[in-house]
Formats: structure tokens, sequence, C-alpha cells
């Protein structure tokens, strides 16, 4: 972590030389006083946008509207312009910025204390809101007036629990009373921010803590699909979004009726359906039931559906052992079928195509033409 925050000294070196200041900021602080690893490493400067891509050869203009050029320089960095926020309409993010030219006004402006903090070249920690206090204590503070930061923008509440679950902290009381009071204004938040959030809650350290404080602050009462759940659980291990709506469908909990409002990628609905589908699998307990699982889905998936249905059977081991991967696999084709018993196609040649591909998955059948023919003529009577 230590070298991945020294990979940003250059770009700070080369600000402060052009005569601009400029600090680490955000979660690579946090992080690296929390001795954790570190994501990204994000600089503020005083140095306006234009002004960072004439100094650095290579630049990317990612968010210049709010400040932010992307310097690659042994590494990539986010570098932001001292802003504070414009008006908040709606209680969604602020529609314009405005730089300003102190540190001070730019840390004040940023959600949580322990992300309020600024690292100098010497690594010295600017903290000017109680920060590392914070850290100590381990507790998630909003700077300034909870509500009004809440207010002004209703996605912090949610970054709030996740913040909770990824680090394993409380959330400080006040900063919990003005959830509670704020909690409907998670509907103004467009759902694509949300999503965000939620998929690294329960992927944290401690998602059961961070969707609890979900619930009793009243937010899932607000969210999207959520408030339509019967119940909302409180699991220990970490898994994706996918997989948490997936067990809550599984349980009869929630409906698949309405996810659509989460907008999720097809990719994200396709792997929810699977995770209902191997739970349920698992849950009969037939036999053959991983032979056909590995055949038929995603090994990440099913490992992630094995963990909460406790099951412990070595999927990768029966995805090694597939006898084959694809219906292409088969050593006869539906066109071998219909010559060999002289018969049109149709849906009994699906239907026969499926349990022929059943029967080689589970290892009943060799796939061998011979041996399928014979298969065949056993089971022509469909
Ligand atoms: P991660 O390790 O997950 O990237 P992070 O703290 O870097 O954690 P980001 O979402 O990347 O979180 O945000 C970077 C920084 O920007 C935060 O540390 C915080 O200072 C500030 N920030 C982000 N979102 C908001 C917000 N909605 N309101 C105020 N400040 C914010
Ligand atoms: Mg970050």
């Amino acid at each position: 972590s230590m070298d991945k925050l020294k990979s940003a000294l250059p770009v700070l070196d080369q600000l402060q030389r052009a005569g601009y200041e400029a600090y680490i900021v955000g979660g690579a602080v946090r992080n690296h006083l929390l001795e954790l690893p570190i994501s990204d490493v994000d600089i503020t400067t005083s140095a306006l946008p234009d002004e960072v891509e004439a100094l650095f050869e290579r630049t990317v203009p990612i968010g210049k509207e709010h400040g932010t050029v992307m310097v690659i320089l042994n590494g990539t960095f986010e570098v932001t312009t001292f802003r504070i926020d414009g008006d908040y309409e709606d209680h969604r993010r602020p529609d314009s910025v405005i730089f300003v030219s102190d540190l001070k006004k730019d840390l004040l402006r940023r959600d949580f204390t322990v992300n309020a903090m600024a690292l100098d070249h010497s690594m010295s920690v600017i903290d000017y809101t109680g920060g590392q206090n914070d850290l100590e204590q381990r507790l998630i503070r909003a700077v300034g007036d909870a509500e009004r930061r809440f207010t002004e923008d209703a996605l912090r509440m949610i970054r709030a629990a996740r913040f909770q679950s990824v680090l394993d902290f409380t959330i400080e009381s006040q900063t919990l009373e003005a959830m509670k009071t704020c909690a409907p204004l998670i509907e103004y938040v467009a759902v694509e921010r949300i999503i965000v959030e939620l998929q690294k809650l329960l992927n944290g350290l401690q998602p059961s803590r961070g969707m609890n404080t979900l619930t009793v602050s009243g937010i899932v009462n607000y969210l999207p699909y959520f408030r339509g759940w019967q119940e909302v659980l409180l699991l220990e291990a970490p898994m994706s979004l996918e997989v948490y709506i997936a067990f809550h469908i599984f349980k009869g909990l929630a409906d698949m009726d309405g996810m659509r409002s989460l907008k999720l990628s097809n990719d994200s609905y396709r792997t929810i359906k699977q995770a209902v589908a191997i739970l349920q699998q698992l849950e009969q307990q037939e036999e053959f039931t991983m032979e056909r699982l590995v055949y038929h889905y995603p090994l990440a998936t099913i490992e992630a559906c094995q963990k909460l249905a406790g099951n412990q059977s070595d999927a990768k081991a029966y995805r090694q052992a597939r006898r084959i991967h694809s219906r292409q696999d088969i050593a006869v084709n539906g066109h071998d079928v219909m010559t060999h018993l002289k018969r049109e196609g149709g849906s009994w040649l699906k239907v026969m195509l499926a349990e022929m591909e059943d029967a080689i998955i589970t290892g009943q059948l060799k796939n061998q033409p011979d041996a399928i023919m014979k298969w065949v003529d056993e089971h022509g009577e469909i």
C-alpha cells in the first residue's frame, strides 16, 4: 500500500514544481492509515484542468467539467481541481461544480470524516474534520451537519452503510439519526448510483451490518425493487448483489417481477435467474446435480450458491470431469437421429436430444455413436 502511494509522488512533484498545491485524498488516505490495500490514488490540486493537461505528457480528459483529468505517469491517477459542489437540485449529485483555491474547502465538501483527509508530499496527514480520531474509533461520521449533507445528496446514506460493511465500522449516532430522517430522499437518487454502492456493501466484510442499517433506518422502504420484498435477510457472508437477490427469490421473499427497475445489465439478470435455478437444484439433492450444474451454469455462480446452500461438493473437480461441454460435442446430431429412425423432425426430436444430452452429462450414456443409436432405439417410442 505504501508503494502504491509512493507511485503518486512524481505527479505531486511535477504539480508542485509548477507552483501548484497537490495532495493525495479520499479512499487512498483512509486505507493507508488503516493499513488496508489501496485501489486507486486520487489527487487533488489547485491547478485547473487545462493547467494539468499542459503539465503532463499523457492525460485523458475523463471529466473536465467537474475538474478531473487522468494523468498517466507510471500508473494512472485521477487529478481533480479543488472544488466545491454547485447547487444540488433534488437531493442528487450537484448540477455544477465551483473550482476553489484552497484544500480545506475541498475536504469539507466530502461525505465522511474518514474520507475527508489529505496527505501531502511528505506523507503528513491534513485533517480538518477529526477523521483520524474517527478512524481510531472506527466511526463513520458525516462531515458537518449530517441531515444537511444527506439532503444535498441522499446517496451518501447508502455510502455510509457501504463503508460500515466494507470497513466493519459503526455509524456515529447523529449520522444514523439523520439517515432515519432523510430515508425518503433515497427516491430521488439515480438507481445506477445506488447499485454501485449496494454491490460494494454486499461484497464487504460485514454485509449483515450494512443491510441492518438500511433496514433500521427505513432506507430499504425507499429502494426500488427491495421495497417490495417481504423481508430483507441479514446474510453474514459477502456475496454479489445478483446472488443476494436470487437467494430472496429462492426463499419466496422476493418476486422476479419488478427486478427490471434496478436497471441491471442483461448479464446480471441472467445470473440472477441462473442462481435461482441452481439454489433450487441444490436443495432437491438429486443424484447427478453437480454434473448437471457444471454443464449448464458458470462455475462462479455455482460456487456462490453452494456457499449459501452449505453444499461442500468440489464444483471445480466436477467441471474438470465434464464428458461434453456443449450439445455440439454429442457424437450424433438431430439429423443422424432422424435418418436412423426414418422420421420427420418435430418436437419429439427436441425432447429426445435433451434427454440424450442429460444421459450423457450424467454418465448414464456413453458419448459414442453406436451406444447412442442403441439408446435412441430404446427411446424411440416417445
Ligand atoms: P473506494 O476504496 O471504494 O474507492 P473511496 O473512498 O475512494 O473508496 P469513492 O467512491 O471512490 O470512494 O470516492 C472518492 C472520494 O470522493 C471519497 O473518499 C469522498 O471523499 C469523495 N466522495 C465520493 N462520493 C461522494 C459523495 N456522494 N459526496 C461527498 N463526497 C464524496
Ligand atoms: Mg475510490
